[in-house]
């Protein structure tokens, strides 16, 4: 499944992100995932709980945000938001588009604990 090893990119970055801060755990992730990789967002929250099952992110949050699709034309310059499945130009209409964004997995935040805040009452 794609979302799968999507997911567990995304818990072994914040699982070391977390072990370099010394946080004891892991409570909210966000990342960006642009649209070209054509995720779904409830599989990708499913595998993510999968994945973090046994490691600082268990039980964590999941926020995706998503990045929308951007393409420059290469005959006239135009930057636009192309469809997923229409990438004409729409001030020329050929269809010779560069895609400039929406194909990343961004991880935008984590949020986690130290053990000295868990400490606070
Ligand atoms: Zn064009």
């Amino acid at each position: 499944m794609h979302e799968m090893s999507i997911a567990v990119q995304i818990v072994d970055q914040v699982v070391e992100l977390a072990g370099q801060n010394n946080a004891t755990r892991i409570d909210e992730v966000v990342v960006e995932i642009g649209l070209m990789q054509l995720v779904v967002p409830e599989a990708l929250e499913m595998a993510f709980s999968v994945a973090t099952e046994s490691t600082l992110a268990e039980g964590a949050r999941l926020k995706i945000v998503e990045q929308e699709i951007e393409a420059v034309c290469r005959d006239c310059d135009h930057r636009y938001k192309p469809r997923i499945d229409c990438y004409l130009c729409p001030q020329c209409g050929q269809a010779n588009a560069r895609i400039v964004a929406g194909n990343d997995i961004i991880l935008k935040s984590v949020v986690c604990e130290t053990e000295q805040e868990a400490q606070l009452p």
